[in-house]
């Protein structure tokens, strides 16, 4: 038996703050309340005597671990020839020392293959060197009737959620094919999780940019403007009631995306969305036309948007109508990647490096700023994603019985973003320069201590496969 006690924090959780010990035994949580030793829970010279370990969080807040359920870590661009910086130890060991200690990240189906064929090959890629608890996304990029087949079978394993790309090249799904899907989904405890922009006029657009000679990195963003995505978002919303589905919308960067989630659910249905960090301490003002090719670091899809639809997301949030924030990590070298689109924005790798600075983006725009309080700080990176993806109760909770997945925050503690001192391989950070709180003094997974005080000690292929259960409409945030 090996048991840890978290001492003298402030214990945060989705619906509750206030000072309080964590024990952990066996990985999970054994008891939590205030000072258990003289509520007679611990007797801590007993404790101590047997090897007990104590972490003093004195000054510090004790959270359930971030779960990030949108990274792309080791992922393929077939079209480019290239992948992700990160693989899936680089990536969670960056994770880990942002505060997570659980994700959700994809395995991609190529037109041709099957589902379990997709599932087996990422089985593969990401067991050896995960040091984080992991599940992942199936994307479904060709849907034939026995694709189709395939999704219970997922759900029956314990990968009940499935990415539909609208747009994206080789991997759009059209309408009929994303109605199929949310039909299976909807029998059988499945959930849809879908990029959403509209595909012909993302199309068009960018044409007509080439044809001009507009090439350059600033006009990705407006070769995909705010209302390509609040049109998609809406379509999707509703082939989802159509088919009596409960639907996730991902990424949601502007004010017409999150307005249809929101009156969505004021009719009921059963759909929710995240948003990420860069669409909320980010804007379009990133996309300098002065700014030569360093605007590439920020090319991610959607892109980012103006300080207007910044602050919609923010109140969309503290409402309750936008659920989670994921970090989509989708981290190309600056160098030797980003540079493949130099002479066509079309061409440079799309995507932001992120699992790191997710929580400490968030808890410092958020907490720090007022706009979210603490609990809604660990329910938007923690309990709603859990909820969400089928990992609750074993995640995103301090409840007795869940993981002993936890963060130790100093509040106070002040630090500056720089690419040199993040875990990604990736040569550069959008927020490098940015004043953060939030980082973990410490991140337990299991009730292990994988990183104390900004050292990792995480062994390479730790990490588990999380367990997941279907997800029907009622359990959803
Ligand atoms: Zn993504």
């Amino acid at each position: 038996m090996s048991e840890l006690l978290i001492a003298g924090g402030t214990v945060v959780t989705g619906d509750h703050m206030g000072p309080g010990d964590v024990l952990v035994r066996d990985g999970r949580i054994a008891a939590v309340g205030p000072d258990l030793q003289a509520n007679g829970v611990l007797d801590r010279d007993a404790f101590e005597h047997q090897g007990g370990r104590i972490l003093d969080a004195s000054g510090h807040w004790v959270m359930p671990g971030g779960i990030d359920t949108h990274t792309h870590l080791a992922h393929p661009i077939d079209r480019l020839g290239i992948t992700t910086a990160d693989d899936f130890f680089s990536g969670t060991v960056a994770g880990a020392c942002g505060g997570v200690t659980t994700i959700v990240d994809f395995s991609l189906q190529r037109r041709g293959e099957s589902l379990i064929e997709a599932r087996d090959r990422r089985l593969g890629e990401i067991e050896p060197d995960a040091v984080i608890d992991y599940s992942f996304h199936t994307i479904v990029t060709d849907v034939r009737g026995d694709v189709l087949a395939e999704i219970p079978v997922l759900i029956e394993d314990g990968l009940p959620s499935f990415k539909v790309y609208m747009t994206y090249g080789d991997k759009i799904v059209h309408d009929g094919g994303l109605l199929g899907i949310l039909e299976v989904t909807a029998a059988h405890g499945g959930l849809v999780y879908v990029h959403c922009e509209n595909d012909c006029a993302v199309t068009h657009l960018i044409e007509k940019h080439l044809e001009t000679g507009r090439t350059g990195p600033a006009f990705h963003k407006s070769s995909r403007p705010p209302v390509v995505e609040a049109e998609a978002t809406h379509r999707a919303i509703m082939l989802a009631g159509v088919a009596k589905a409960p639907l996730c919308i991902a990424h949601v960067t502007s004010a017409g995306a999150a307005r249809h989630v929101a009156e969505a659910r004021e009719r009921g249905e059963a759909v929710v969305a995240e948003t990420c960090p860069q669409y909320l301490v980010l804007d379009d003002s990133v996309y300098d036309p002065d700014g030569g090719f360093e605007v590439a670091k920020f090319v991610c899809s959607p892109p980012m948007r103006s300080a207007l639809h910044r602050d919609a997301l923010w109140d969309a949030l503290a409402a309750g109508s936008v659920q989670q924030v994921s970090s989509d990590h989708a981290p190309f070298h600056f160098r030797n990647q980003k540079t493949t689109g130099r002479d066509n924005f079309t061409r440079i790798p799309n995507g932001l490096p992120g699992i790191e600075t997710r929580l400490p983006l968030v808890f410092t725009g958020g907490v720090t700023t007022g706009r979210l309080t603490p609990q809604q700080f660990v329910q938007v990176t923690a309990t709603n994603p859990a909820r969400i993806f089928g990992l609750h109760p074993r995640k995103g909770t301090l409840d007795v019985g869940a993981d002993a997945d936890v963060i130790v925050v100093d509040p106070d503690a002040e630090v500056e973003i720089d690419a040199a001192g993040l875990h990604s391989r990736v040569d550069y950070s959008p927020y490098q320069g940015m004043k953060v709180r939030g980082f973990p003094t410490w991140t337990l997974s299991r009730g292990e201590v994988i990183v104390d005080r900004g050292e990792v000690t995480a062994p390479r292929g730790r990490g588990r496969r999380a367990e997941r259960g279907p997800i029907t409409s009622e359990a959803l945030p």
